[in-house]
């Protein structure tokens, strides 16, 4: 697209971002929120090829969004649990530790240099702490820095390491934590390998636990186990929103295409209804903290399972209610789920679920432009109003876990 064509298209989406949205708003609910299923918006985004020009941004795991509580647990890009553990566990923990290790990780000790079992280690492997087991170094950025003390360029992965300034001694210098149990490693220095990173992360082996490559690790070095699971719940942007921001235990949400005809679908095609892929929202969670059923429980609360091919303003195909089971189990508590929704719960008395329950096939991302886009438009979709009814416990905060 031509650079002034490009700057004309953008004001003019700028303007009608401004235009109040009940403008764009149809059908039987005339709340403030955007239709994007035709109108005004879609076209003038077609005309000027709007989904390839706005620009990319860097994806947020649901996990580390900044408005969630800070009791919430937190996964690293790793897929650790790095969720800080609570001081009595760390004094529980350090129950099994030698003296000397306690002084170095717990009251930020030095061991002498020259001295620490893992300096010249020539093995191949994975250094994790020694109190909580958080995998921290890999031999592969491990160098001889001539210190006397075991010395890497880079940690295994940036949230496991936490920085704190240190003043003691008389100088200034940064100390480096474990991120999970808070317990002290050692420092980091700017005089590392120039022609990788330039960092030397100075490590106490007391701090220390090595397993070589070919090891089992134990539970707690390991990523957790997740899960996956599937809604469609009309807009996308609104449904990956809620359980990014509001669902303890989710790792990751990645709004997208789902089954449907075609390969690689982009939103102007889905658009049109005629393809057979549904907006919606591919969950990574860990299911020690939040259970597939929970789950379910947000979904048929966040959106009306009522409306049959649509959502709200939204209207078509691609905005019906679905579940995409991964296997057979989440099918078959899907269908349960459903069946005691229609016996029990009075939204449902006399308006009959219609709430597609079927196996995923086929899951497309959707452009990186959709991706957390009501954080970052800060844009609102619709959700149903329940009345009499109470939320379920996961959203309300007496399910974390
Ligand atoms: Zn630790």
């Amino acid at each position: 697209m031509p650079r002034d064509a490009m700057v004309i298209s953008a004001v003019i989406l700028g303007l009608i971002a401004m235009v109040p949205l009940a403008a764009a708003v149809g059908g039987n609910n005339a709340s403030p929120f955007t239709s994007r299923s035709g109108g005004l918006v879609q076209t003038i985004a077609t005309w000027f090829g709007a989904d390839t020009m706005i620009e990319s941004t860097p994806r947020v795991p649901a996990s580390r969004a900044a408005d969630r509580p800070a009791d919430w647990p937190l996964y690293s890009k790793a897929g650790h649990d790095i969720t800080p553990l609570p001081d009595a566990k760390v004094q529980e923990l350090a129950l099994s530790l030698t003296p000397e290790q306690r002084r170095v990780l717990l009251n930020a000790g030095t061991e002498p240099a020259f001295c620490g079992d893992l300096l010249d280690n020539p093995e191949h492997g994975t250094y994790c702490c020694r109190l909580c087991g958080l995998p921290l170094f890999n031999s592969r950025h491990k160098f001889d820095s001539g210190t006397g003390w075991p010395s890497f360029d880079r940690s295994v992965d940036p949230d496991h390491v936490r920085y704190k300034e240190d003043r003691a001694h008389g100088m200034v210098r940064t100390e480096i934590l474990c991120a999970r149990c808070n317990g002290h490693l050692g420092h980091v220095f700017t005089d590392g390998p120039r022609q990788t990173t330039g960092q030397r992360y100075c490590l106490n082996s007391a701090s220390m636990q090595f397993f070589t490559e070919d090891a089992e690790m134990p539970e707690r070095s390991r990523p957790v186990e997740t899960a996956t699971a599937y809604f469609a719940g009309g807009c996308f942007w609104g449904v990956e929103h809620y359980f990014e921001h509001k669902v303890p235990g989710v790792l990751d949400v990645v709004s997208g295409y789902q089954n449907g005809h075609t390969d690689n679908p982009m939103y102007k095609q889905v658009c049109t209804g005629t393809t057979g892929h549904a907006e919606s929202v591919r969950i990574t969670y860990d299911p020690a903290r939040v259970s597939f059923r929970e789950l379910m429980e947000v979904f048929f609360w966040i959106h009306d399972p009522t409306q049959l091919n649509r959502q709200g303003p939204d209207v078509g195909t691609q905005y019906r209610s679905a579940v995409f089971a991964a296997d057979e189990a989440q099918l078959e508590e899907a269908r349960r789920y459903v069946k005691f929704l229609t016996e029990n719960d009075p939204r449902f008395k006399d308006r009959p679920i219609v709430t597609q329950v079927e196996m995923t096939e086929r899951f497309w991302e959707a452009e990186e432009y959709h991706q957390d886009y009501s954080a970052r438009h800060n844009k609102a979709c619709y959700i149903p109003e329940w009345r009499g009814v109470e939320p379920p416990a996961i959203l309300t905060g007496a399910g974390v876990k």
